[in-house]
């Protein structure tokens, strides 16, 4: 299941909203979420399921925020890690 794909990733339904540069980090209901300012001016595709309430918000693909993010954020490797 993907939200980019129309299909809510948390209850399956169908019913997936999209707003591409819906949403700038540190506005709006994501106000405060500076990400530690890597991605801080990056504009944000933003996915919404309105049966469940489901936000999925993805940096564009190709936006060199990630290569950031690869570098200096930490990997979740697993279920196991930490627990
Ligand atoms: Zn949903």
């Amino acid at each position: 299941m993907s939200m980019r794909e129309g299909t809510c990733s948390s209850c399956g339904a169908t019913e997936v909203y999209y707003a591409l540069d819906g949403l700038k980090p540190g506005r709006g209901v994501f106000g405060g979420v500076s990400l530690r300012g890597t991605v801080m001016n990056t504009p944000t595709d933003v996915y919404i399921c309105v049966a469940c309430g489901y936000i999925a918000q993805y940096v564009q693909r190709g936006d060199s925020s990630l290569k950031t993010v690869a570098k200096k954020w930490r990997r979740v490797s697993g279920p196991k890690d930490g627990a």
